[in-house]
């Protein structure tokens, strides 16, 4: 194994990363670094977040042969890391709980949170209500009219939805708010960020929390296929789901490792959510990374069928590993994600997330230029439930 050590002591991934705030934000964010590298070493951290995996997520999630699809396309064969079954559906918990404990341990109440689909509102909202802190979540008017179903589950959870009216009243205004909310209430609160994403130490820390996802599969591929797998796909919005399962994996140079932007209607149709592939180098959200951004340097609007990957910016881990090559970053299109969803449901009996469909949907493309020994193995990042609506419209069903 090579040696990987990123970031480094000032958080950054080669050129990208670092911390990028107001001033007043720098004291905050040194006590939580010096919190969250205390966490680790505290046993009693490390057992509480294990506990909570275990007994209020459902972890260890599976491993699952999808045996009939791989038999279908006569290529290499592909498994599933189940991270749909976690209680909530997705993901995105183990982050939450993470974070959840460590403002536990800094005496921080109040949490606070910025939502786009609704998906990072509803585990924030669930860990708040399990440690029993006040919850405010910023989502932006045009998405909480998008979203109504997750809104509402915020509420029934005791969360505060605050509508954000700025700008284009999307995620990006929404992530604005949150960190004035931040700015303001810095005494008591902790700012919960829902990807590898924003001002050092929370891309770091997020992917730590999400590492649990590889960490699994290195004991649970051995046990069933007898060895690691050869190419490990997943998702890239944020980059979370991608980081947890590519980290433990980053010292293994035989395994591949791919992540997959949403290529939205098409990359020379400029709706897209690319931002490794089609972004420019600049500051989002408190780091340097790739931004879907013009000329300007203003941020795009992005597009996806897939709430969850439209994200304009990707974390800097991932655009460390673009550039050091040991991750290589694909797209695929709304059209071939919904394809995959479809023959999901229909070959394997699992409903997935679209924004799983799309790794899904590349690991279904290159299993067939593989030979029948070859194990790809994707990361199911979430359950499809939430899109009933959006892929039913998609087929002129109204639910
Ligand atoms: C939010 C979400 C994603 C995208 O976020 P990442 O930080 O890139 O993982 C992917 N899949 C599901 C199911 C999600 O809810």
């Amino acid at each position: 194994m090579k040696p990987y050590d990123f970031p480094d002591a000032t958080g950054h991934f080669g050129p990208y990363g670092g911390v990028f705030v107001a001033e007043t934000l720098m004291h905050a964010l040194d006590e939580l670094r010096v919190a969250y590298s205390a966490c680790w070493q505290d046993p009693a951290f490390v057992q509480a977040y294990r506990y909570e995996l275990k007994h209020f997520v459902g972890r260890p999630s599976p491993v699952y042969h999808a045996s009939r699809w791989s038999e279908k396309l006569g290529g290499a064969q592909i498994w599933f890391k189940r991270e749909d079954l976690n209680h909530t559906g997705a993901h995105k918990i183990n982050n939450c709980i993470g974070q959840a404990l460590l403002a536990r341990q800094m005496g921080k109440p109040r949490v606070i949170a910025e939502t786009g689909a609704g998906q990072h509102g509803v585990a924030t909202a669930t860990v708040a209500a399990r440690y029993g802190m006040e919850c405010v979540v910023y989502m932006g008017s045009e998405d909480i009219r998008r979203q109504a179903s997750n809104v509402y589950r915020m509420k029934l959870l005791g969360a505060t939805v605050v509508p954000v009216e700025s700008g284009s009243r999307t995620l990006k205004d929404a992530l604005n708010e949150a960190m004035r909310d931040w700015v303001a209430n810095i005494e008591n609160t902790f700012y919960i960020i829902g990807t590898v994403a924003g001002p050092h130490p929370y891309p770091q820390m997020v992917r730590d929390f999400q590492a649990i996802i590889g960490q699994e599969c290195i004991t649970q591929m051995p046990e069933v296929v007898g060895r690691q797998p050869d190419v490990v796909v997943a998702s890239v919005g944020g980059g979370s789901n991608a980081m947890g399962i590519f980290h433990p994996y980053i010292g293994f140079d035989d395994v591949q490792l791919v992540g997959v932007e949403a290529a939205g209607e098409g990359m020379d149709s400029g709706r897209h959510a690319a931002s490794l592939a089609a972004g420019q180098v600049g500051v989002l959200h408190g780091n340097r990374t790739y931004v879907m951004q013009n000329e300007d340097g203003q941020v795009q609007e992005t597009h996806s069928v897939s709430a969850g990957l439209d994200y304009p910016g990707v974390g800097p881990e991932h655009a460390w590993l673009m550039d050091s090559k040991r991750a290589t970053y694909v797209g695929i299109t709304d059209e071939e994600a919904l394809a995959a969803f479809h023959d999901c449901c229909r070959t394997e009996g699992i409903i997935p997330a679209l924004e799983s469909a799309h790794a899904i949907a590349h690991a279904v493309k290159i299993a067939p230029t593989m030979s029948k020994d070859k194990v790809i193995l994707v990361n199911l990042s979430g359950r499809g439930d939430k899109d009933m609506h959006t892929v039913a419209e998609r087929a002129g069903i109204v639910l």
